[in-house]
C-alpha cells in the first residue's frame, strides 16, 4: 500500500470535512469498478464521487467492504438521477443507492441536474433536507446548477447547499457561479478537471513548463492547480499507473505566476452539457 499523505480537507457548510481530492467513477465500467475502486483507495484516496446513473455504485461498495477500511475514513458521494426528483422518488433512489453501495448512510448526496424542464429540483432540495435530517446522507448539495437555481433552492428551503459540482477545468472556469458559491459558503467541486481529454490541455504552454520546472506531469500541474485554487477534485482513471499519479500532487506547489498563467487559459471552453440543455 502507498503510504497515504495527509490529503488537505475543507469544511462543508454542514460542519463536515471533505477530503479536497478524490477518485471519480464516471464511464468506468461496472464489471470494472471493484477493481479499479480497490486500486484507488490501495493508493490512498479516501473520497468516492459515484452516481445512480453511472450503474457502478454496486462495485464502489464491494471495493468499499473489501478494504477493510473504516467508514468514518471513508468520504462517499452519490447522486440523485433526473427520473427520480421529486419527494418520494428521491427517498425510493437514495435508499436503494444505499443498498448498492452497502452503507448506512453516504457523506454526501446530490441532485445530479437541474432539469430545469422538469421543474422539481425544489422539490426535491425539500427531500434531501429530509434525508440529510434522518440520517442517511451527511451533508446535501446539487451538481450542474447555474445561479438562477443556485438562489431558487436557498430561498426555498432553510439548507445552503454544501457544494455545487461542476465541468471546470482551466478553459472553462465558470466564474460567474464559482464566485455565487464563495458568497453563499457553497464549495466548487470540479468535474472533468482535466477537460475529460477532450482539448490539449496538457499540451498548453502554462501547462506544459510548469510541468517541466517540477518534475512533474501535466496532469499533476492541473490538479495541483486545481487544489490550491479551492477546488474539490476527483480525477477519474482506469488506469492503476495514472489513479497513482494524480494522487502524487503533494510533494510541490505551483507559484503564484504559474497558477495565474493556467488561469489565463480560460476560454469558454465547455466539453460536455449544458445545464439548461439537459432534461
Ligand atoms: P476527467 O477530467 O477526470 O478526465 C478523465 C479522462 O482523463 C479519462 O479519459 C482518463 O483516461 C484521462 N486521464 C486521467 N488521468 C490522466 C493522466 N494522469 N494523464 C493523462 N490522462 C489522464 O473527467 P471525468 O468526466 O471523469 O470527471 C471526473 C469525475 O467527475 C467523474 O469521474 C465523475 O465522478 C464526476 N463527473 C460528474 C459529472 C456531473 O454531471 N456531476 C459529469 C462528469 C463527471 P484513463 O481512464 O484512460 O486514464
Amino acid at each position: 500500500m502507498t503510504t497515504n499523505p495527509a490529503i488537505p480537507t475543507l469544511t462543508l457548510n454542514s460542519g463536515f470535512t471533505i477530503p479536497q481530492l478524490g477518485f471519480g467513477v464516471f464511464k468506468v465500467d461496472p464489471e470494472e469498478t471493484e477493481r479499479i475502486v480497490s486500486d484507488a483507495l490501495e493508493v490512498g484516496y479516501r473520497h468516492i464521487d459515484t452516481a445512480a446513473i453511472y450503474g457502478n455504485e454496486e462495485g464502489v461498495g464491494r471495493a468499499i467492504a473489501a478494504s477493510g477500511i473504516p467508514r468514518e475514513q471513508l468520504f462517499i458521494t452519490t447522486k440523485l438521477w433526473n427520473d427520480n426528483q421529486g419527494t418520494e422518488s428521491a427517498h425510493r433512489a437514495l435508499d436503494e443507492s444505499l443498498g448498492k453501495l452497502g452503507l448506512d448512510y453516504v457523506d454526501l448526496y446530490l441532485i445530479h441536474w437541474p432539469t430545469p424542464a422538469r421543474d422539481r429540483y425544489l422539490e426535491s432540495w425539500l427531500a434531501l433536507e429530509q434525508l440529510a435530517a434522518a440520517g442517511k446522507t451527511r451533508s446535501i448539495g446539487v451538481s450542474n446548477f447555474l445561479v438562477e437555481h443556485l438562489t431558487r433552492v436557498i430561498e426555498g428551503s432553510s439548507t445552503v447547499p454544501a457544494v455545487n459540482q461542476i465541468e471546470l477545468h482551466p478553459a472553462y472556469q465558470q466564474r460567474e457561479v464559482t464566485g455565487f458559491g464563495r458568497e453563499h459558503g457553497i464549495l466548487t467541486e470540479a468535474w472533468g478537471p482535466l477537460g475529460q481529454g477532450k482539448y490539449p490541455l496538457f499540451e498548453e504552454d502554462a501547462v506544459a513548463s510548469a510541468a517541466a520546472a517540477h518534475g512533474k506531469s501535466p496532469a499533476q500541474v492541473v490538479i495541483r492547480w486545481h487544489l490550491q485554487i479551492g477546488n474539490i477534485v476527483f480525477p477519474k482513471s482506469n488506469s492503476r499507473e495514472r489513479i497513482a499519479e494524480n494522487f502524487d500532487v503533494f510533494d510541490f506547489e505551483l507559484s503564484d505566476a504559474e497558477v495565474a498563467a493556467i488561469t489565463a487559459l480560460e476560454r469558454d471552453g465547455r466539453v460536455s452539457a449544458h445545464p439548461l440543455e439537459v432534461n
